[in-house]
């Protein structure tokens, strides 16, 4: 029996992995990048560690320890070390409760989970990626990206952009909703177009290290969110220095998670919405502000999401289970991912998972 899992993000990587423990299935993944990963983006830079997409997850949730386990880098779970969070008011930071910052930041979490405190890995979000791509390396084909889908009989055929295609007796497809949503579409499943219009905010993150005696103020805490109140669309309060607000949010990176900067050095991670502009500029010109920061970062990095977290509509999970529904009268055909049962990185894999569960025993009726 062969499957196709469609992208090599979180959930596709681990819906590979759950199919090969499941043994006796041939997996392909198809990813249309040249990299594993998707939205999960770790780099080295200098001695710091760098995220461009998620930085950690919630401690109270088992499925990356679960998942880490497997992969034999237990050891490499490590928990957030600063806690507390503070609003920046346009005049001071204030601590907060982290379940408030949360909702500032528009995070759908209880306050139990948010309590946990978050964690990571020692190298990053991005080393459950590296173990999950060492173990599918014989599986994972780049530079694949997948633009149709036809049932034949029983079967898939499964078409690559420039030409060549594959056959399946199973599909994951593992892919932001509006990619999924095409592809269903064009299989004839009603609502497939629906889930195309899940909404994807876009996001920039912004990472700039820092040498420790810059900062002036004290760095109490994980980091700060901005009062939304205050953003200037809404009110154009301007920092004492008249710099206008572009940041929605800052983590003070290498107090939250250990080994993020070298020794002496800070790195800050800026959280902002699309903007005008050099990112870079503006992250480094308003924290200055804010932290009483001197002279210039050492070095910058702007990831830009153009599409970055999903936001669900009203009735979503009503939509979801509607067209899950539809596929169960196709060929096995499972859909997974941030588009689906949760955007966060333990939701993504708990939704890989379930797919590929559920395409195994879809196969072995
Ligand atoms: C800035 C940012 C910060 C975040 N922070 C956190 C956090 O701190 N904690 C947390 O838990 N979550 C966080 N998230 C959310 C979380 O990272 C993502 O929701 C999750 O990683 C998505 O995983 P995925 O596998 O569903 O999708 P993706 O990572 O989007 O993977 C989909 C893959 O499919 C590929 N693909 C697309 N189209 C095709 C095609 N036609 N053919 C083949 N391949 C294709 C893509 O290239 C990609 O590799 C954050 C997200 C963003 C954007």
């Amino acid at each position: 029996m062969r499957v196709v899992v469609v992208g090599a993000g979180i959930a596709g990587l681990t819906a590979a992995w759950e199919l090969l423990q499941t043994g006796g299935v041939d997996v392909t993944v198809l990813e249309s990048e040249r990299r594993a990963g998707g939205v999960i983006v770790t780099e080295q830079v200098d001695g710091f560690i760098v995220e461009g997409g998620p930085d950690g997850f919630l401690g109270g949730e088992p499925e990356l320890p679960a998942l880490a386990k497997e992969l034999g880098i237990s050891d490499h779970v490590v928990s957030q070390r600063a806690r507390g969070t503070a609003v920046w008011t346009g005049k001071a930071l204030k601590p907060i409760e982290e379940g408030q910052a949360a909702a500032l930041l528009g995070i759908d979490a209880t306050g139990a989970a948010v309590a946990a405190g978050f964690r990571s890995f020692a190298n990053g979000m991005g080393e459950p990626v590296t173990a999950l791509a060492q173990r599918l390396a014989g599986t994972l084909r780049f530079a694949q990206g997948v633009a149709g889908l036809v049932s034949e009989g029983p079967r898939w055929h499964v078409a690559i952009t420039g030409g060549s295609a594959h056959d399946a007796d199973g599909v994951v497809l593992a892919l932001p909703a509006y990619s999924a949503g095409r592809l269903l579409e064009a299989v004839g499943v009603a609502g497939g177009r629906a889930l195309g219009e899940v909404v994807y905010l876009p996001s920039i993150t912004v990472s700039l290290a820092y040498r420790a005696e810059q900062i002036k103020a004290p760095m109490g805490g994980a980091g700060f969110v901005v009062d939304p109140n205050i953003v200037p669309a809404q009110d154009p309060t301007p920092l004492p220095d008249n710099v206008p607000l572009h940041i929605r949010a800052c983590t003070y990176s290498s107090a939250k998670f250990p080994g993020r900067a070298s020794d002496g050095h800070v790195l800050l991670r800026a959280y902002l919405g699309p903007m005008d502009g050099d990112p870079a500029q503006a992250s480094h010109a308003e924290l200055a502000a804010i932290l009483g920061i001197r002279g210039q970062p050492l070095w910058s990095r702007v990831f830009s999401w153009n599409r970055g977290l999903p936001r669900y509509r009203a009735r979503h999970a009503e939509h979801v289970a509607a067209v899950r529904h539809r596929l169960s009268r196709l060929p096995p055909l499972a859909i997974a991912g941030a588009g689906y049962d949760g955007a966060g990185v333990s939701a993504c894999v708990r939704s890989g998972r379930e797919a590929a569960r559920l395409i195994a025993r879809a196969m072995a009726r």
